[in-house]
């Protein structure tokens, strides 16, 4: 957190005084660029309200100075969708850290106690598993205070520096959302500043969109917005695009925004008991084919006849090559590996092999699906297999930062069409362009990298990037299933360039976004950029 020594006067706007702000170019510089490491912005100033109120001050100073503001957590977006490409002012949320009852007493319900965690607050109902958490605080704070409770929330997007705030901007999910979903599912509540200073506070269920429109109820009345008249509406994982639909809640609504239409402050959540013991397995196939049969099964008998399991990876062969001197139990002929893990009870009475015993049924499976072998591991092993899934991005990183980088897809499609997404990233090094292929298999959502040796290497890359993702939306499916579009853009056929949202929604589509979010922000103010760039429509 940086040192705000210098401080810009306050200066009351009749609701709340501005909150410190920095002005230091050493200090503002960590705010204009974020993991994707690809762009980089500039900012005048940081402004760092601790609350709603100052967040609408600032906002509300904005619009009478006319001003951008692109909203800030913790920069691990990989999409830019944090970078103030417009210049103008950036909001950091990092001290937006207490729930103070006061300002929201209606806010927090009876059952509700507050947790009190080094220097942030939050408020917990242990009985219906739920909190109300300030926007500020890191997934791995959250987590730690949750953990006296034997309490989690569940999202889990690898990057648990990332903010409560962030992940519910981004609709963030991970290797674990096949059994817990992305994160809409665990968001009940939200307290949300909206472009033009107004504090909305929305809890699920409330409301529901009718005759093709959404009101949303803040402290100076309702705001009625027109729901656009054609705009797809996704079933499976995506993270492409607001999510617009005829009767959808107003929550739905700013979970996924990129931060268009609103600054969220505080989130009430859903969370579960922490998983007693988990197994990991590590499942080895001589085939592609055989690793998809068996990941097709566990699909479909998911919370049938058996229990979903708490993440099913996939990593193809190029993959386990890069790993393989590390790891001396990636069997020679594997041609993919399927990671899975699931819960069992270690305690169970009368069973002196509890996790032989639960991994027996996954052992006929494998069997059946004729598995070369697998590597199965409980308690403070776990850590080995840990290393296995963390050593590849690692691995690839260290590979592409020696040449011109790499270039990851974030594609997934409906179940039935997951065979030809598979068959086309299984050919895409026939471009010539070498490629490594990973991830939420569970979710028909692998990230394919392609991994180019030089620049030209990089445009060939860049034309099969295109493709495949042409190919995702005439599947059914999206362009991003979990890291958002951001401030992205891709080259189309012609060579101009285009906002990578148009790939899915055509620039209809953008254009309703335009239009939508010009209802809510008229003045265009809040993370100009994100989904539709500047001077687009
Ligand atoms: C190595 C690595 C692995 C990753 N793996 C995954 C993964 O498996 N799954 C996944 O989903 N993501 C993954 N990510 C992406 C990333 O962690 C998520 O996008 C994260 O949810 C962003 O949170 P943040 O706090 O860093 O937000 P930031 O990056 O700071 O911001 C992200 C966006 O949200 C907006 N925003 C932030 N806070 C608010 C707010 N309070 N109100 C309104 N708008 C706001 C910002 O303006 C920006 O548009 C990965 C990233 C890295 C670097």
């Amino acid at each position: 957190m940086p040192d705000v020594t210098d401080a810009i006067s306050p200066r009351g706007d009749g609701f709340a005084p501005l909150p410190p702000a920095t002005k230091d170019p050493e200090k503002i510089r960590s705010y204009l660029s974020d993991e994707s490491s690809a762009m980089s912005g500039s900012a005048e100033r940081v402004y760092f309200p601790e609350n709603a109120g100052q967040v609408s001050a600032v906002l509300r100073a904005a619009a009478r100075e006319e001003k951008k503001v692109t909203v800030s957590a913790a920069g691990t977006s990989i999409t830019g969708a944090r970078v103030p490409l417009s210049g103008g002012w950036v909001l950091s949320i990092e001290r937006i850290r207490r729930i103070v009852r006061d300002e929201g007493a209606d806010v927090v319900p009876a059952g509700f106690v507050p947790v009190r965690h080094r220097d942030m607050s939050f408020y917990l109902n242990p009985e219906t598993r739920q909190a109300i958490a300030p926007a500020g605080i890191t997934l791995n704070e959250f987590n730690e205070a949750l953990a006296r409770y034997n309490l989690v929330y569940p999202p889990d997007p690898t990057e648990m520096t990332a903010m409560l705030g962030g992940t519910v901007a981004t609709n963030a999910s991970g290797a674990r959302s096949f059994h817990y979903k992305p994160t809409r599912r665990w968001v009940r509540g939200l307290e949300v500043v909206l472009p033009t200073g107004e504090p909305a506070w929305m809890r699920r269920g409330e409301r529901r969109a009718r005759k093709g429109v959404l009101s949303i109820e803040t402290a100076a009345g309702t705001i009625p917005v027109p729901l656009p008249r054609a705009y797809p509406v996704f079933t499976s994982k995506n993270a492409a695009g607001l999510y617009l639909a005829e009767g959808m809640d107003p929550v739905d609504l700013f979970i996924g925004s990129e931060g268009l239409l609103g600054v969220i402050t505080a989130v009430q959540v859903g969370l579960v008991e922490i998983p007693r013991d988990v197994l990991t397995c590590v499942a080895f196939f001589g085939s592609i084919e055989g690793g998809l049969a068996f990941v097709d099964e566990l699909r479909e008998s998911a919370g049938a006849t058996r229990e979903a399991p708490l993440s099913l990876e996939y990593f193809d062969r190029r993959a386990l090559s890069f790993l393989r001197d590390s790891f001396s139990e990636i069997p020679e002929k594997a041609a993919g590996a399927v990671l899975f893990e699931f819960e069992y009870d270690r305690a169970a009475r009368h069973n002196p092999y509890p996790a032989r015993t639960a991994l027996e049924p996954w052992i006929a499976l494998l069997e059946e699906h004729r598995a070369i072998s697998s590597w199965n591991v409980t308690g403070r092993d776990v850590s080995r297999v840990r290393e296995f899934r963390h050593a590849l991005p690692e691995a690839v990183n260290t590979y592409v930062r020696a040449r011109v980088g790499k270039l990851g897809t974030d594609m997934a499609v409906p179940a039935r069409h997951f065979r030809t997404m598979v068959e086309a990233y299984e050919k895409a090094d026939s471009c010539g362009v070498k490629t490594v292929f990973f991830g939420h298999i569970g979710d028909c959502h692998l990230h394919l990298n392609f991994l180019p040796e030089n620049r030209e290497e990089l445009a060939v890359a860049r034309t099969k990037y295109l493709e495949l993702a042409r190919l995702a939306v005439h599947l059914g499916g999206t362009i991003s299933a979990e890291h958002g579009v951001g401030k992205k853009t891709i080259e189309d056929e012609e060579g101009h360039s285009i906002p990578y949202l148009e790939v899915m929604l055509g620039a209809e589509g953008l254009r309703a976004i335009h239009a939508f979010k010009k209802e809510l922000d008229p003045h265009f103010t809040l993370n100009p950029g994100n989904m539709v760039p500047e001077g687009y429509c």
